[in-house]
């Protein structure tokens, strides 16, 4: 396994587990969402660490038709890009619904051979 597969493995396996893994610079503390072995701003390596998975919607993009014969049932579909709370974006599926600016809440959806992350709305009152 390539040194980005055994990083991808990782976040996939969080999500088995019900966990939105990120990684968070350990020199100069920045977030990013697509694991790498160097920290995009600085160069310093990163350390794993774990999403609350509260974030607000930044985008959402309509798709009516599926990009694999997977998703043929789902459309049409929401794909969101959410600002997590830790400082970090990500792109996801979505509840039906959302717009921008919402408060969202990820879960974990099964689809094939894994758990994909999707957002539904917080409730109100929550933060
Ligand atoms: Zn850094």
């Amino acid at each position: 396994m390539s040194g980005r597969d055994a990083l991808a493995a990782h976040f996939w396996q969080g999500c088995e587990a019900g966990e939105l893994r990120y990684q968070r610079c350990s020199g100069c503390g920045a977030a990013q969402f697509h694991a790498r072995p160097f920290c995009a701003r600085c160069g310093a390596a990163p350390l794993w660490a774990v999403s609350r998975g509260l974030g607000t919607v930044y985008a959402v993009t309509r798709v009516e038709r599926a990009p694999t014969p997977d998703f043929a049932r789902r459309v049409p579909y929401d794909i969101l890009l959410v600002d997590l709370d830790e400082g970090f974006r990500m792109m996801a599926h979505g509840a039906p619904g959302l717009v921008i600016g919402d408060r969202v809440r990820v879960g974990f959806e099964r689809s094939g051979t894994r758990a994909l992350p999707r957002f539904e709305r917080l409730p109100e009152g929550d933060s």
